[in-house]
């Protein structure tokens, strides 16, 4: 019977991610074929349909046809388009900046200023977002759960914060971490304000302030440049209703709107289980108007609403775009930025969680194990050795791309390639941290190195090694790995001489003759001394004669006279063999 052609139908272009799930390959896989098509491609990078043709066709996959498809209605996880109903909706803000700038404070501040009400009163729980209002509009913020969770949302594909507020101590100006800050916010295309805080402080200095952040491509307004500060004291609560008024015209500017006719949907911004509750979830809307009795899906696993409260604990009937909720009734916990949706009844909620299930399954099943994984797994790597790296790249698909194409370096399995940690952003100290003592590379892709953490380095004996262009990196991670192998002694037969004459022998030399039968003989070559096939001692050539005159070399059919040197007294014999060979410590290639 003849299999069913597999369509897969590309409307403009496709992601690599999507194009690997479609033809049921790794993401490791196809970015390996687009390696060696001098493609460099991230998890994320769209091709579009002729490049998508020419991979397929390089491998060799029969049962699969692409096709252009003009319309597009795929399931994207993009924010959606949206429609003409679309109304306002408040913008979600996210407070982030080095440790101890002040990112608490100012949330604090914000909260007890503006819910003094005794709205706020009771809240001493751990909370992930809430909601202000300003000038009687909401502003929604999150609580920053680390900058790596937020790559991992924005690698979801949705975009998650519309405005990202960078705090920067005045007395203490741009840290690693405000870098971070400022490269994950433009990597997540949210628009930035900056918050210069601490104004109140002895030392503060916020001209300098300005002058270090547009060192970093911030461009403060009042300069001509496009990026608004503020400067604030988050402790004594100056200016904070500025830096609100500048969250709202920046949410003007950008138009935030949502479709609320819509099924509901969101993203998974907290979960944990609760004794007696269950499953605790907290949302947030992006869509729609989610309710409670709604069934939901997300990941892998849904559940009907049981009950819904608000970021005070109060409860809630229904929650509008940017609007964040605590939920219970999921069946079992969903993962930290897991879209949400609606579904109409449960039974479609359980197909959905299903499908996503098993599209998780297949794409676990289809991971790329190198023999270095194995080495691993199976806790044999006991004559292999490790080779550690700590990699740091510009946006998290950089760091994906250099990751896949490192553990693409097949070393025979002879090397195994540990990945102690990766990251968005400059090299910190941490990272130094890290990989001091144990032996480990600290690899930046277009990322710098800070003169402080490169100082450290170099005090800790930490290599940081950073690369522009990923075939170099890749070429000295491989150069690195050889480094590690120990070197192979290498002998190659160089000629043989038939001893026809012994003139003297010393302790420690020869004086003999011969004639060579094959190859050659020079100066400097090693010669085993065979007798009657067997091996009775090690010589090296000294120097070369023919006819009583030094030559350089003799080759096959001439016959001239040696000196040779040895280790131990050799009496060398007439009929003789001297088999010349040149030996050589050499390092291995991977
Ligand atoms: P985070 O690590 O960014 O969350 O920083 P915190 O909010 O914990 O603040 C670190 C320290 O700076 C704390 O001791 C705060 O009291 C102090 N701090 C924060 N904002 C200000 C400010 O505007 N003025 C002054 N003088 N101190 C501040």
């Amino acid at each position: 019977m003849q299999a069913q052609e597999k369509v897969i139908q590309i409307a403009g272009s496709i992601t690599v991610d999507e194009l690997a799930q479609a033809l049921g390959l790794s993401v490791t896989t196809l970015i390996g074929q687009l390696f060696k098509e001098g493609i460099v491609a991230t998890i994320n990078q769209r091709l579009d349909y002729d490049t998508a043709s020419i991979i397929v066709d390089e491998l060799g996959l029969t049962g699969v046809r692409l096709e252009k498809k003009n319309s597009s209605t795929q399931i994207s996880n993009q924010r959606r388009e949206l429609s003409d109903r679309a109304v306002e909706r408040p913008p979600v803000v996210a407070v982030m900046g080095h440790v101890d700038h002040g990112k608490t404070t100012l949330l604090d501040t914000l909260l007890n200023k503006k819910t003094v009400e005794g709205e706020a009163g009771g809240i001493t729980q751990h909370i992930s977002a809430y909601q202000l209002k300003h000038d009687d509009r909401m502003i929604t913020f999150l609580d920053t759960p680390g900058h790596e969770a937020f790559a991992a949302i924005r690698q979801h594909g949705a975009m998650l914060t519309d405005i990202v507020v960078i705090v920067v101590a005045a007395d203490d100006g741009v840290k690693p971490q405000t870098v971070e800050a400022i490269k994950f916010a433009q990597g997540a295309n949210a628009k930035i304000i900056v918050a210069i805080n601490k104004i109140d402080r002895e030392g503060a200095d916020v001209q300098r302030t300005m002058a270090d952040l547009s060192q970093h491509g911030l461009q403060p307004e009042e300069w001509g440049g496009d990026i608004t500060m503020v400067p604030i004291s988050a402790k004594r609560g100056d200016n904070l209703d500025k830096l609100l008024d500048m969250i709202l015209l920046t949410a003007d500017l950008e138009e935030l709107k949502a479709d609320v006719d819509i099924p509901s949907e969101g993203l998974v911004i907290e979960s944990h289980m609760e004794v007696g509750k269950g499953s605790v979830v907290n949302l947030l809307v992006t869509g729609g108007e989610l309710k409670t009795g709604e069934f939901i899906v997300a990941g892998n696993t849904y559940g009907k609403i049981r009950t819904m409260l608000d970021w005070k604990g109060k409860p809630k009937g229904k929650a509008t775009p940017s609007t964040p909720v605590t939920v219970t009734g999921f069946k079992e916990l969903p993962n930290f930025g897991d879209r949400f949706i609606e579904a109409k009844d449960e039974k479609t909620a359980r197909k959905l969680a299903l499908l996503n299930a098993n599209a998780s399954a297949d794409a676990a099943a289809n991971a790329n194990v190198t023999s270095g994984d194995l080495l691993r797994m199976m806790n044999v790597a006991d004559n292999s050795k490790v080779f550690n790296v700590l990699i740091k790249g510009d946006v998290l698909g950089s760091v994906t791309s250099v990751v896949d194409s490192l553990k693409m370096i097949d070393t025979k399995g002879e090397v195994t390639l540990n990945i102690v940690a990766t990251g968005v952003g400059d090299v910190t100290e941490n990272d130094v941290y890290m990989a001091t003592g144990e032996n480990t590379v600290i690899y930046g892709f277009n990322v710098s190195v800070p003169v402080n953490i490169s100082k450290m380095a170099a005090r800790d004996n930490v290599p940081i090694k950073c690369y522009k262009v990923i075939y170099e990196l890749l070429d000295d991670a491989k150069s690195e790995m050889e480094d590690l192998l120990d070197a192979e002694i290498v002998e190659e037969d160089a000629g043989e001489m038939k001893v026809k004459g012994v003139f003297r022998t010393e302790r420690t030399s020869i004086i003999a003759g011969g004639e060579v039968l094959k190859g050659i003989c020079k100066a400097g070559l090693l010669a085993k001394v065979v007798r009657n096939k067997q091996e009775i001692g090690e010589v090296e050539v000294e120097s070369v004669q023919k006819e009583k005159i030094a030559v350089n070399e003799l080759v096959a059919g001439e016959t001239g006279g040696l000196a040779l040197k040895t280790e131990h007294k050799i009496q060398l014999e007439i009929g003789d063999r001297l088999k010349f060979f040149t030996r050589e410590l050499r390092k291995k290639k991977l």
